[in-house]
């Protein structure tokens, strides 16, 4: 039903989670792709299946907490440049408030809205004229903190927020900017967490308990295809008037 054939996509965090639902719901719609990870071997993974469908798939292996990496991943995708970006890399990473030093908050910052904000420079840069989509991955978390522990992140989840709608207003007569805000969902990332957390016996310590379970309206997690389906609908001309929007994928999560 929804074609982006002739389109190309750049996403990040494609090694896994949301990042490859949406590689793989992109590469059914006819998407040529380039996929960006730094966990290499999970972006083979997703390179290999997203290809199955017959598009042009090409794997980068970037640290997006450092720029210079980011700058030579442009340099590299000169001359086929993306119509469609997704920045939905991103690291859920505890630690109390009190026990935040400055290189782990440089480094969580640097990952979930610095490369966000130098990957939508370089985007906006090489298709104010031609036009273009992007879409950036925030977190419910960021409205309505309900974990203890993810100060960092909230503050670096709002961020892509502020930058997404600077972006909508600024560049909307060519380029349409959104944002997604995911619920819990179930993804390897989530559910290694669950596992940890629940090995170590500190669910009630980092506030995840059961009333996140007993919050959620739909009663369950979400898969990441649940999410990467509304990921391609912003990314394709059906969204056409979209723009600067900001939309929960959450079962509800934020309106109880
Ligand atoms: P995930 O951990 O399954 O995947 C995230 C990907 O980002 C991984 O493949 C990881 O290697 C990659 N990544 C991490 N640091 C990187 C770096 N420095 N450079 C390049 N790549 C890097 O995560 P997910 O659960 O699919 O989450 C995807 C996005 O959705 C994240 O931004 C996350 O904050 C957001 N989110 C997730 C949930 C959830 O419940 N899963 C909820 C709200 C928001």
């Amino acid at each position: 039903l929804i074609s982006l054939s002739g389109r190309r996509a750049l996403i990040t965090g494609a090694a896994s989670g949301i990042g490859r639902a949406t590689a793989l719901r992109f590469a059914e719609a006819g998407a040529d792709l380039e996929l960006v990870d730094v966990d290499e071997f999970g972006l083979k993974a997703t390179g290999e299946l997203a290809g199955e469908f017959g598009v042009e798939v090409n794997v980068h292996r970037v640290d997006l907490s450092r720029k210079v990496e980011i700058d030579a991943l442009w340099e590299a995708l000169k001359g086929r440049e993306p119509d469609i970006l997704v920045n939905n890399a991103g690291v859920y990473w505890f630690r109390d408030f009190e026990e935040v030093d400055e290189g782990f908050y440089e480094r969580v910052m640097a990952i979930n809205l610095h490369s966000v904000f130098w990957m939508c420079q370089h985007f906006v840069r090489t298709r104010k004229e031609r036009g273009g989509v992007i879409i950036n991955v925030s977190s419910i978390e960021a409205f309505l903190p309900f974990a203890r522990g993810l100060a960092h992140y909230d503050t670096a989840k709002l961020g892509v927020v502020a930058l997404t709608r600077a972006i909508a207003r600024e560049y909307g007569k060519r380029i349409r900017a959104n944002v997604i805000v995911p619920g819990g969902i179930e993804t390897e990332g989530v559910k290694k967490l669950k596992k940890e957390a629940i090995m170590k016996f500190d669910m009630e310590k980092i506030g995840i308990s059961f009333h996140f379970n007993a919050r959620l309206p739909m009663g369950r997690f979400g898969e990441p295809d649940e999410v990467a389906r509304v990921i391609l609908f912003l990314a394709s001309d059906l969204a056409s008037y979209v723009n600067g929007a900001v939309i929960p994928v959450d079962g509800g999560f934020l309106s109880t």
